[in-house]
């Protein structure tokens, strides 16, 4: 049981990414340092202890880690993003498809009582509606990610019938952070686009104008995180994945809305392969699976977003005297 009266052990796999390194540092403030035990197939360069080094393509260290640390509750988010995963699709498949089965396999032949793996809007594919795309509609993902994403949401569904297993799954959209950095995705941009504004007063956005995208604010997506896994097994109908949505915007929506606490900042466009994969994705997703069955209420939209994510990095940079 993941609760905070519970002494149940946490492992965060793939802890030192862009969600980890925000994921890791949530779970422990909520339920206690030693209770999370973060991995990574990468050393830390900080303090991030109790951290171990593991590869979720080795499942026998995987099993061997759940044993001795005591493990109950595992969050599985090493993967190959989308923009890197074409650029390697054999590995991207391996990473993702192997890594998801044996978490999986792991928690059969131990003694997990809850897992976590994030799907992602690149479920949806050019046949899928674009508009508030719904729960369940066609999908025909044409990125090896959207592939094994889909493909992944399957075998959550099968692991949870067939053996019990109680797996839980968000689509995330692309996610805004100002903790870690982005981690290969087609929505890098609108993480990449504050440190430009504030470093060099310029940037240059690799989605052209009018690119809408379901985007979300990151400490939106860790506290529906949190909730998800918090929420009683019997209120869950989605078995797959949860819809989950933040905010819509397009690079010149986002551009106006920094330009508005920088006048001065500078927006080009020079769109490359990464164009091709956004216009293959919803411009918006319908979560009213996930407000009805585990009350998901997005807090942050794009002013908002904007205004903490400028506060955060100004006083990050200054920090580090940039
Ligand atoms: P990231 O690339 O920033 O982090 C992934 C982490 O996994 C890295 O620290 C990497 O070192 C680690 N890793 C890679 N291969 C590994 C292996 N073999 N064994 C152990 N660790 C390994 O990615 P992220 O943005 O933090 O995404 C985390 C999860 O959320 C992924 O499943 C991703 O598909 C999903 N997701 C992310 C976004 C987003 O916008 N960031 C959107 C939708 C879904």
């Amino acid at each position: 049981m993941i609760s905070e009266t519970s002494t149940e052990k946490i492992l965060v796999i793939g802890a030192l990414g862009q969600i980890g390194k925000e994921l890791t540092e949530a779970l422990r403030n909520k339920y206690g340092k030693e209770r999370v035990i973060a991995s990574d197939i990468r050393e830390p360069d900080f303090d991030n202890a109790p951290h171990i080094t593991l590869n979720v393509l080795d499942k026998e260290a995987l099993i061997s880690c759940i044993r001795e640390h005591e493990i109950k509750v595992i969050f599985n988010l090493a993967a190959i993003l989308s923009a890197k995963g074409e650029e390697n699709p054999q590995m991207a498949w391996q990473i993702n498809m192997d890594g998801l089965l044996n978490s999986l396999e792991a928690a059969r032949e131990t003694d997990i009582s809850r897992i976590f793996w994030p799907s992602s809007i690149a479920v949806f594919g050019p046949g899928s509606p674009r508009q508030n795309t719904p729960q369940d509609c066609i999908m025909d993902p044409n990125t090896v990610y959207g592939i094994s994403k889909l493909a992944g949401e399957r075998w959550c569904a099968y692991y949870t019938e067939k053996y019990g297993l109680d797996i839980r799954s968000l689509r995330y959209p692309g996610l805004i952070g100002y903790k870690g950095a982005a981690g290969g995705g087609t929505t890098d941009y609108a993480v990449d686009i504050f440190h430009e504004a504030l470093k060099s007063g310029n940037f240059t956005s690799f989605l052209d104008k009018g690119t809408y995208l379901p985007m979300m604010y990151m400490p939106d997506a860790i506290n529906a995180t949190l909730r998800l896994m918090e929420a009683p097994r019997e209120t869950l109908k989605v078995r797959t994945s949860y819809n989950l949505a933040g905010i819509s915007f397009s690079p010149d929506e986002i551009a106006a809305a920094i330009q508005r606490h920088i006048p001065e900042f500078k927006m080009a466009y020079g769109p490359d392969y990464r164009q091709a994969i956004a216009d293959s994705w919803p411009q918006s997703v319908d979560d009213s699976a996930a407000q009805k069955d585990w009350n998901w209420e997005a807090a942050y939209d794009l002013e908002s977003m904007v205004k903490d994510m400028l506060l955060h990095l100004r006083e990050r940079y200054k920090a580090v005297g940039a």
